[in-house]
């Protein structure tokens, strides 16, 4: 069985996220697709995203119907900093027959081997970078093994999205209807 694992803040999930998604199904030909959204991204200390529960319900929105795509809320319930490599822990434990595919963004590749335990990490799964319109092809250091997907890249941000509903201008066409929906009702970026 293979497993596609996509972590971030998803604040708020965007049709560039959905089409990573999109393309690693296909590509890797993944069995089922887990977005992980982070309670606290180490690599954002400062940053104060939205409201887990905010997160999650526009992810389960945006995921609705999809068969084989879920959301694992793991690093949420753990709270704190979220870490991967105790999000691949658990994943080796839940599915210890499994191949593990870990998706990151391609400028993120380079700097793989300062995340905590990366040695460990390098051993668990295969980390697989995903192209930005304009951004270079990734560059796995020594000991990942990694590829790079082809398709969709997309221009598109959460941070793009938060500043367009902070001037009050629309996000209908980057994020899905449901998404766009429950943020304006839900107020959390105005
Ligand atoms: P922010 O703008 O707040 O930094 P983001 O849009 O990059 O957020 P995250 O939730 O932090 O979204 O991203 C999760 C993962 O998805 C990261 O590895 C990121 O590089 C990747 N990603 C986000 N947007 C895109 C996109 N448009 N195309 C390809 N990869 C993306």
């Amino acid at each position: 069985m293979k497993l596609g694992l996509f972590g971030g803040s998803f604040d708020p999930v965007h049709l560039g996220h959905l089409l990573v998604a999109q393309a690693a199904v296909e590509e890797l030909g993944l069995d089922r697709l887990f977005f992980i959204p982070a309670a606290q991204s180490p690599f954002k200390p400062e940053s104060r995203p939205a409201p887990a529960s905010a997160r999650q319900q526009w992810l389960r929105l945006a995921l609705a119907g999809k068969t084989n795509y879920e959301v694992d809320d793991q690093e949420i319930r753990r709270g704190g900093v979220s870490y991967t490599i105790e999000t691949l822990r658990d994943f080796v434990k839940r599915f210890p027959q499994a191949q593990l595919f870990y998706l990151i963004g391609a400028d993120n590749a380079a700097k793989l081997n300062e995340w905590r335990e990366a040695g460990e990490l390098a051993k668990l799964a295969e980390f697989v970078a995903i192209p930005r319109p304009g951004g270079a092809a990734a560059i796995f250091p020594p000991p990942f093994r990694g590829r790079m997907l082809k398709g969709f890249p997309l221009g598109v941000s959460s941070s793009e999205i938060r500043a367009r509903l902070k001037a009050g201008l629309p996000v209908d066409h980057l994020v899905p209807p449901p998404v766009a929906e429950a943020i304006r009702n839900g107020r959390l970026y105005a």
